[in-house]
């Protein structure tokens, strides 16, 4: 201890001691490893955990962490000190190397950063919302002239040492000739580096009820751009840095406010979906206690909005939409979804929304918005044009951001007209296609749905089919599993009831108390949604087969010509399967039997006959 103290702490020598010694547990020299990996893969960058360096040298650790431009750039020189001695021919042929640095022991939340932090190494994690173009940024700029006097060409390059700051900046003198002269920026012998600008938001889930999402730009250089996409969810490394607020107004003159930003040092996408909420041995064992009850499904749908007097079908379809059914991928690459789309139509003041918002509180990754969306990317995505800065983005809108989740949409006969094309293709594909101004991308929009829409006339005509009730076309509604009609008609008993309901739940908020707690239930749904899997039994698939085929002789025009709002297509046979299997998950069954597929029967031909197939 006391010759290290007496010694100098010298943190270029103590990262490349790191580098060289550091061993796992079984011994292995992993950074060793890792370097000849990366002349191998032609790599520039090193990716190390922090983790490792914290075990080896708690002040070197301690040191990146509060200065990390500098840890940074000795980190760098330390990679390139032993490339040149391992590896010199690989080194000759490279400028720099990009330490990566993965997993700071804090992770923060973006509402969490301040102005404390500035200049600090940071992880912070959420979701992309939005990515810029691909820009090329300049770090050396190449600047020359000719001398009036000898005709000499002087040339240049400019910062000498370090790269180009925030600004493109032009030194006052030649740096040959140290004359004030014009100087000729030449762009070709310049050097740049790719340079992409991110948004990363507040996971839906962890935004305080109530409060607008939080979100901080990320700037992405070299071998990180495009490594993200927006409704990817991250775990961002970098620095925190502060950057002036463009400011229009004039006089012109900076405003003494900057705004936040990261540059990114590492960024690590999650792949996993629901591996955000954790099951302990405790809950698996309270989980597994509950599908013991022979009366599981009817406790978890009266688990559903306890405060909604009735609406038992609806809260039922809503336990199906959470546990969803099986995805399945065909050899060739096809997907068929697994999540499961219901639609809410109905007259006002019958608790649509707030069953919707119920849903998006209790639903791993669970979302809530209305049909014009909450930002100009609305239900899908978008391409816009930042004012200040003229930079190209794409956005993503809310069935992208809840991706791996279930996306509550009110009011989604409002959606805005580009939605409207692009929704076919994130409810039944699930993903999000997008080309204009240079951007083509294809987003992941992988979430169970759960709409809610106002009738056209203000009430709902039962005398018309579905699609004359409300404005979506029939290529939409036959997206959905599930349509209900929500009527409000008076009638004595029932007012009776459901005005006692809502007095109790009034005066005594302990009536509403769901038999299931509600981080319970999400454990449970999550549970089935990662280890169940349900197999149809044969039983269960001639039942289904049945019931399809005689719903496609009776959707057959009469002789009246009647013709059905919707058709009958393979479509809803899907939906039958993805019904019969989430009935089945509801109970943590592997297998889907009879009565999964005539529970799934009875609630099709339920909400069927009044939304006007006939
Ligand atoms: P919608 O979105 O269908 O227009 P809301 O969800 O805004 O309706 O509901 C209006 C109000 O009426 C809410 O406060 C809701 O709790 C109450 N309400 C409506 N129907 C019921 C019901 N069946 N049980 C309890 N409360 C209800
Ligand atoms: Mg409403």
């Amino acid at each position: 201890v006391q010759s290290t103290r007496d010694k100098e702490f010298d943190p270029l020598l103590e990262f490349r001691r790191f580098l060289e010694r550091f061993q796992t547990r079984d011994g292995v020299a992993k950074y060793q490893e890792r370097i000849r990996h990366m002349v191998y893969m032609n790599q520039r960058s090193l990716v190390i955990d922090f983790d490792d360096i914290i075990l080896f040298n708690r002040e070197l650790a301690r040191f990146i962490s509060e200065n990390p431009d500098k840890g940074l750039e000795i980190a760098s020189q330390a990679i390139m000190e032993i490339m040149r001695k391992s590896y010199p021919e690989y080194a000759q042929t490279v400028e720099k190397f990009y330490p990566r640095f993965r997993n700071p022991p804090r992770i923060f939340r973006i509402r969490e950063l301040n102005s404390e932090y500035i200049g600090k190494l940071v992880a912070l994690e959420g979701i992309v919302t939005r990515v810029s173009r691909v820009e090329a940024r300049i770090v050396k700029a190449f600047y020359r002239h000719v001398d009036s006097e000898t005709g000499e060409l002087h040339e240049f390059f400019y910062p000498k040492e370090g790269e180009m700051g925030e600004r493109l900046e032009r030194p006052p003198y030649c740096l040959n000739c140290q004359r004030p002269v014009r100087l000729e920026l030449v762009p070709e012998k310049s050097k740049f580096i790719d340079w992409q600008k991110i948004v990363v938001q507040e996971k839906p889930e962890e935004i305080p009820p109530g409060q607008m999402p939080r979100s901080v730009e990320v700037i992405l250089t070299g071998d990180l751009i495009d490594v993200a996409r927006p409704g990817d969810r991250v775990i961002v490394t970098g620095v925190l840095r502060v950057a002036p607020i463009a400011s229009l107004q004039k006089p012109v003159g900076l405003k003494p406010l900057f705004s936040f930003y990261v540059d990114a040092n590492h960024v690590d996408v999650q792949q996993k979906i629901l591996e955000e909420i954790e099951i302990t041995r405790e809950d698996e064992e309270k989980i597994k206690e509950l599908a013991r009850d022979p009366w599981i499904r009817e406790k978890i749908i009266a688990s559903i909005a306890p405060g909604i007097y009735g609406h038992w079908d609806v809260k039922e379809a809503i336990a199906l939409l959470l546990f969803g059914g099986v995805p399945k991928v065909m050899e060739d690459g096809t997907r068929i979804r697994g999540d499961i789309h219901v639609l809410l139509v109905g007259d006002p003041g019958t608790a649509k929304s707030q069953l919707l918002q119920y849903t998006s509180r209790i639903a791993p990754r669970g979302l809530y918005t209305s049909g014009k969306g909450s930002t100009a990317a609305g239900l899908t995505a978008t391409v816009l044009r930042e004012k200040t800065t003229g930079e190209y983005y794409l956005e993503a809108g809310a069935l992208v951001i809840a991706d791996g989740g279930v996306a509550c949409i009110d009011e989604i006969d409002k959606m805005r007209e580009e939605d409207r094309s692009a929704i076919h293709e994130a409810l039944e594909q699930q993903t999000v296609s997008i080309a204009k101004a240079g951007i083509v991308a294809r987003l992941n929009a992988r979430a169970s749905v759960l709409a809610a829409g106002n009738p056209k006339f203000g009430r709902y005509d039962l005398t018309q089919p579905v699609s004359k009730n409300i404005d979506l076309p029939p290529t939409i509604l036959s997206r959905f599993d599930l349509i209900f009609v929500i009527q409000d008609i008076p009638n004595k008993e029932r007012d009776r009831l459901l005005a006692k309901h809502i007095l109790e739940v009034h005066s005594d908020i302990e009536k509403a108390r769901p038999h299931i707690d509600p981080q319970l239930l999400k454990k449970y749904v999550s549970y089935a949604r990662r280890y169940i899997r349900p197999q149809l039994t044969p039983e269960a698939k001639k039942l289904l087969e049945d019931f399809y085929v005689s719903m496609r002789m009776a959707s057959l025009p009469t002789e009246a010509g009647k013709p059905t709002a919707i058709a009958i297509t393979p479509r809803q046979l899907e939906a039958l399967i993805r019904l019969t299997e989430a009935h089945a998950k509801m109970a943590l069954k592997q297998k889907a039997t009879e009565e999964d597929a005539q529970e799934a029967i009875r609630l099709t031909l339920n909400t069927l006959v009044k939304v006007g197939y006939d």
